[in-house]
C-alpha cells in the first residue's frame, strides 16, 4: 500500500529464514481485513509503501535449526500477531503483548497477502491443522487467524454465559463471529446491531435472535424495547467509531459488560458516574490473543459443526487485491478470500 486508496501487486525478494526459530510458509490462503481498511483511508502516501495482510494459513516449507514442533509440508494456522509462546504473558494467554513478539507486515515481517511469509518463533506462533492444501474447511481455519478469534475473545471477555442476553454491534465479519461466539458460550438471546440485510440474514444463521437495523437513539431505543426496557448484559462492539460505544453504553443494563474488539478510532469517552461507574458499567476488550484460542475453536472447524468461513462471500487471486480493497470498501463484499 503505497497510500490511501493505493494498493499495487509487485515482486518482491522471497523470505529466508534469518534466525533458527524461524519457518517460511509458502500461504495457501490470505484476506483482506476490515483493519486493513483504515490505512485504505488514511495512510499518508509512502515512498517504498508497506506490505498490508495478517491473515494467512499455509505449508511450511523451511525450518531454522531451533524449530522443534513443525516440519516441511506441515499445514498451518497463523494468528495475527507472532509470538514466542514462553514469556510471562504467552503462558497467561495474552499473546498479542508478548514480551518479544510483534505484528505481521512491520518492521522487517512481511505481510500476509503475498504467496510466502517469513514466521518469527515459529514453534510458539503457529499450530498445525490436520487437513490437506484442497480441504473445503480452509476458510473457515483461516477465520481463526484473526476474525473467529477477535470475535470469540469479545465474548469471552463480556464473561457470556447460559442464559445471557447479548448485544452485538456490528454487522461486519467480526460482529458475525461475535454472534457464534456468544451462541457457542450458552447466550439466550443475542440482539444483531447493523443495517445490511445479507450480513444480518447470516448472523441469524449463527444465532442471533433479533436484528436491530436503526442506530443512535433509535436503535438504541429498540434494544430497551427488546429487553423490557432493562438493556443487555454483554454488549460487543466490534465496530471501533465513537458512535458504536455510545451505543453501547446505551443498551447496556446495570452490571453489564462492554466489550470492544473494534479498533477504538477515539481516545476521548465518557467513564464517569452518568456514564459507566453510576450504573456498575465493565469496560473490557482489546486485540484478541487469538492464539490463545486456535486450539480451542479447531476442533468444532473440523467437525463442521460451525462453519465461519461463511463470512468470506468473495474469492480472489493475488492480483485482485487492489479489487479486493475497493469491494470491501464499498461494502459490495463482507470479506474477500484471496488465493495466492
Ligand atoms: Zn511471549
Amino acid at each position: 500500500m503505497y497510500g490511501a486508496g493505493d494498493v499495487r501487486i509487485e515482486n518482491v525478494a522471497d523470505p529466508v529464514l534469518q534466525l533458527p526459530t524461524d519457518a517460511i510458509v509458502r500461504i495457501v490462503r490470505s484476506c483482506i481485513c476490515g483493519s486493513d481498511l483504515h490505512p485504505y483511508h488514511s495512510m499518508p502516501d509512502t515512498p517504498g509503501g508497506a506490505q498490508m495482510g495478517h491473515e494467512f494459513i499455509g505449508v511450511v516449507e523451511e525450518i531454522g535449526n531451533d524449530v522443534a514442533t513443525l516440519k516441511k509440508g506441515d499445514f498451518v494456522v497463523a494468528p495475527f500477531a507472532w509470538s514466542d509462546g514462553t514469556c510471562v504473558f504467552c503462558q497467561e494467554g495474552l499473546q498479542t503483548s508478548c514480551e518479544h513478539g510483534g505484528f505481521w507486515a512491520a518492521g522487517d515481517i512481511g505481510g500476509a497477502q503475498a504467496e510466502a511469509i517469513r514466521v518469527p518463533f515459529a514453534d510458539g506462533t503457529l499450530v498445525k491443522a490436520p487437513v490437506s492444501e484442497d480441504s473445503e474447511l480452509l476458510p473457515s481455519l483461516l477465520t481463526l487467524a484473526d476474525v473467529f478469534g477477535t470475535g470469540y475473545h469479545a465474548a469471552k471477555q463480556a464473561r457470556v454465559t447460559p442464559g445471557d442476553i447479548v448485544t452485538v454491534i456490528g454487522d461486519g465479519a467480526v460482529g458475525l463471529m461475535a454472534v457464534l461466539s456468544a451462541k457457542r458460550l450458552g447466550a439466550e438471546r443475542i440482539i444483531l446491531m447493523g443495517r445490511h440485510q445479507a450480513r444480518t440474514d447470516l448472523g441469524i444463521e449463527f444465532g442471533a435472535t433479533d436484528v436491530v437495523a436503526q442506530r443512535g437513539e433509535e436503535g438504541v431505543n429498540a434494544v430497551r424495547e427488546l429487553t423490557g426496557g432493562h438493556g443487555a448484559h454483554k454488549v460487543l462492539e466490534a465496530v471501533g467509531y465513537r458512535e458504536a460505544y455510545n451505543q453501547a453504553l446505551g443498551v447496556v443494563r446495570p452490571g453489564g459488560v462492554i466489550s470492544r474488539v473494534g479498533v477504538p478510532q477515539y481516545e476521548d469517552a465518557p467513564i464517569g458516574f452518568g456514564s459507566l461507574f453510576g450504573p456498575n458499567i465493565t469496560l473490557t476488550g482489546g486485540p484478541a490473543p487469538v492464539r490463545a484460542y486456535i486450539e480451542e475453536l479447531m476442533p468444532d472447524v473440523l467437525s463442521g459443526t460451525i462453519n465461519p468461513g461463511k463470512v468470506f462471500d468473495s474469492v480472489i487471486s493475488l492480483d485482485e487485491v487492489p479489487a479486493g480493497y475497493a469491494a470491501m470498501d464499498n461494502r459490495s463484499a463482507l470479506k474477500v478470500l484471496v488465493t495466492p
